[in-house]
């Protein structure tokens, strides 16, 4: 009997992957390019289904029903592309080639035209939630042809997490749609974590709170609103206490963050669509700048902070000021990713539904949240919300938070104590509201010295002031 599926990358997530569809009952082919970790993966796990080991590429396809379905789970890149080299060969019309790993939506674009000239459907799909994840449940997001969902949706939903009985899987679009879906929600992760981080260093630096104390607080706020996946973990790693040294976890761990290159690339491609996506940005910024030891090293021996720092009155209202600061910059990293899915979508005509991406993110992704259920809401709502902010929830939601929010970045700065993420939010949140910003005078600068011409707010047209000779204005 023919495999219904099969996984070549046995590495972490190729393996947990093939367990994870064993254990729904899925009959699965297996293989990997040293045989070494097939054999240890049957070995480990055969018991948990119904596995078809296979030493050789040839074998692995051979062992597939038609039209075959396979799973790539190999290293991203040139690894990848040697895989898919090698597999075109050996598969027919009709068959089914899904890339599990964290491609690059633009590979998986010139992948995906690529397979289809030989008549090959190619799946790039987005899959979160680490190695536990694939085992028990990720969120999945698969990109490519609606007939290759056909077959493939019932098994990557069967294997999906669940909330409320829903499964975390839906097409997300055609060819790189679901590499791009996956790369924001890296990009939102990043963010994520970064205003995690802020809110620690801010309670730990301005209201004197210690690790242990800080966990109990994010183990608080994870009955909330801020009711997520990084909240309850960010209590569990705040809590640990490291054995050799009895001291807290997290201050034996060097604070250089380091980045696989998701984070990156959503900024790249926001900078492209232009895309204002300042929160992850500044996540990735952060990251980076606290990779530069040498310049921090000299930095800290001339620069000083404030003369002094005010105290913190009331610890409780602090700290509850700094929960409403992190949920309302949360609120701005994620309505600014779904902007630049949106733009994608527009750009390659891929017509994401972004309520959609909302709900398959509830579950198995690193970035699973409560408050999700109310993007889903937003977007069901309106369709074509210009921002989730403007959405009345929440709209509601930032507004009540707006002085708290404001009273944080003060803090933060008053204390010299960086908060990248939460005074960008925070500015970003301002600028969309103003009514007059000072691009006007950007404008102005250009024309002056580019002759770059302006629009006016009176009259329609474009015009250039003759900056150098008596400052006429023309038409442009
Ligand atoms: P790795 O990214 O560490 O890749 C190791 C696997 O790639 C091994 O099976 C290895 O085979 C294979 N491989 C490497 N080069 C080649 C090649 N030239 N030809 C054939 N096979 C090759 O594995 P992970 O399990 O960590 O990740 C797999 C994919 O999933 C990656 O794209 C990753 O980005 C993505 N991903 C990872 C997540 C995670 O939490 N780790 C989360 C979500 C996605 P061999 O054993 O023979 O060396």
């Amino acid at each position: 009997q023919k495999a219904r599926i099969g996984v070549t990358g046995l590495a972490v997530m190729g393996s947990n992957l093939a367990r994870n569809l064993a254990r729904h009952g899925f009959r699965v082919a297996v293989h990997n390019r040293s045989a070494a970790k097939t054999k240890t993966l049957v070995e480990q796990h055969g018991h948990e289904g119904d596995f078809v080991a296979a030493e050789s590429l040839a074998d692995f396809v051979d062992s597939l029903q038609t039209p075959r379905q396979v799973i790539i789970m190999v290293k991203a890149g040139g690894p990848t592309d040697a895989v898919i080299d090698e597999l075109v060969e050996l598969l027919e019309p009709g068959d089914m080639v899904v890339d599990g790993g964290n491609a690059h939506y633009a590979d998986t674009r010139r992948r995906e035209a690529a397979l289809r000239e030989r008549g090959l459907h190619f799946v790039g799909t987005g899959i979160s939630g680490g190695e536990e994840g694939a085992l028990n449940g990720p969120s999945i997001m698969p990109g490519g042809s609606p007939e290759s969902y056909q077959h493939l949706g019932p098994v990557l939903e069967a294997i999906s997490a669940k909330v409320d009985g829903q499964p975390c899987c839906t097409h997300v679009g055609p060819d790189g749609a679901g590499h791009f879906v996956k790369m924001v929600h890296n990009g939102i992760e990043y963010a994520d974590m970064q205003l995690i981080a802020e809110a620690f260093d801010l309670l730990h630096k301005v209201a004197g709170l210690g690790a242990g104390e800080i966990a109990e607080v994010f183990r608080g706020w994870n009955s909330g609103d801020l009711e997520s996946y990084l909240v309850e973990i960010t209590a569990e790693v705040l809590g640990h206490v490291d054995e050799a040294t009895g001291k807290p976890f997290v201050e034996v761990v060097a604070d250089q963050a380091e980045q696989k290159g998701t984070g990156r690339w959503t900024v790249q491609e926001a900078l492209e669509l232009g895309v204002p996506v300042t929160g992850i940005a500044e996540a990735v910024f952060a990251r980076s700048l606290s990779g530069h030891t040498e310049q921090r090293a000299a930095a800290q021996k001339v620069l000083p902070g404030p003369s002094s720092v005010p105290q913190v009155a009331d610890r409780d209202a602090f700290v509850e000021d700094v929960r409403q600061a992190l949920y309302a910059s949360k609120v701005v990293a994620y309505a600014q990713g779904f902007d630049e899915i949106r733009a994608a979508a527009d750009t390659y005509d891929w017509d994401i539904d972004l309520g959609a991406m909302a709900t398959i993110w509830r579950g198995g992704c690193i970035i699973r949240a409560r408050f999700l259920e109310r993007i889903k809401d937003a977007y069901d709502t309106n369709k074509d919300l210009p921002s989730l902010l403007v959405d009345s929830y929440f709209a509601d939601a930032v507004i009540k938070a707006q002085e708290a929010w404001r009273r944080v970045v003060v803090a933060a700065a008053a204390a010299g104590v960086p908060a990248p993420g939460f005074s960008s939010a925070l500015s970003y949140y301002d600028a969309l509201r103003s009514e007059r910003l000072p691009a006007a005078l950007i404008q102005g600068l250009r024309d002056f010295f580019g002759a770059h011409t302006y629009r006016r707010v009176d009259r329609e047209g474009s015009f250039h002031t003759l900056w150098g000779e008596g400052r006429n204005e023309i038409d442009a």
